[in-house]
């Protein structure tokens, strides 16, 4: 696996925390890449029937960064990355990967141009094994040769799952469901990596590790879009954050001056 360097993506808590966090508002002419974005979104609206979940977010993902979405329940956090994999296409605004508009692109053309995701409630196949999970990672891919070396990318990053590859994921424990499920994305070669909670109901020792591993497969060289209600942990893991509210982007900084924003504290971290 080849190792792309974290640069340009600022290091978490090395960046200068600006007293008046800036709403970002790209406005760029199409086909443009701005400053090593991967991942660009511009003023998305996105509905399910009349309902208006999102309201105009703008957000992008730099290569080599963690970037982090925060925000309360039903703040449109899991609509966003919906509406980045063409699960639910906005209506209005534009999303490019790697400058290349997918804003009605098909879920399966954009797993196949390189955005892989661990969905929220890590969705397995219950009677299928560890391993024929991890390959439906796979399913997508035009090119697989990649493909021991990914199986044992995912090995290396969890043990566990190689001493229980013939297991049924259904009888897995949560915490390892949540690693097949991240497993899973990684097989796809993900060239942007989208994870939906992945800490959500697991034991605090596994939480610990599954930021861990973040942190490890952002280091081999693969940005992160990560959606978390655990917005501690998510702020101290990630190079810059976004903080949801009812569809709009409320605020958007480096994650270490968010951590330190009194308003991101009372709201989303519990202090005073
Ligand atoms: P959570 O952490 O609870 O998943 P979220 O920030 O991910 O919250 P979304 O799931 O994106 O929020 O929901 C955004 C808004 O869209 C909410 O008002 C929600 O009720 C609405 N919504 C989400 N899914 C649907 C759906 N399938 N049909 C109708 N409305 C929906």
């Amino acid at each position: 696996m080849s190792e792309i360097p974290r640069e340009p993506g600022p290091q978490p808590r090395q960046a200068p925390a600006p007293t008046a966090p800036e709403p970002a508002q790209p406005q760029e002419a199409p086909g443009a890449r701005r400053n090593g974005a991967i991942l660009e979104v511009e003023d998305i609206h996105t509905y399910y029937g009349a309902i208006h979940a999102l309201k105009g977010i703008t957000i992008e993902v730099r290569e080599g960064e963690i970037v982090t979405l925060i925000g309360a329940n039903g703040a449109g956090k899991s609509t966003t990355l919906r509406s980045i994999n063409g699960l639910n296409h906005p209506r209005m605004g534009r999303i490019r990967f790697q400058g290349k508009d997918i804003t009605s692109e098909a879920p399966h053309k954009i797993v196949a141009m390189g955005v892989s995701q661990s969905p929220e409630g890590r969705k397995l196949f219950p009677r299928m094994s560890v391993l024929e999970n991890l390959e439906m990672g796979t399913f997508q891919l035009k090119d697989r040769s990649t493909f021991k070396d990914d199986l044992e990318r995912v090995y290396t990053l969890f043990p566990r799952l190689a001493e229980r590859k013939s297991q049924k994921a259904g009888t897995l424990s949560g915490g390892e469901q949540q690693m097949v499920a991240m497993g899973r994305a990684l097989m796809a070669h993900p060239k942007l990596l989208m994870l939906d909670e992945p800490s959500m109901g697991l034991a605090p020792i596994f939480v610990e590790r599954i930021f861990e591993i973040v942190v490890e497969i952002n280091q081999q060289g693969t940005p992160i879009l990560l959606v978390e209600q655990n917005a501690l942990m998510a702020l101290d893991v990630a190079n810059r954050g976004y903080v949801m509210e009812t569809g709009h982007i409320a605020l958007t900084d480096e994650a270490g001056a968010l951590a330190k924003n009194e308003q991101v504290q009372k709201a989303y971290l519990g202090l005073d």
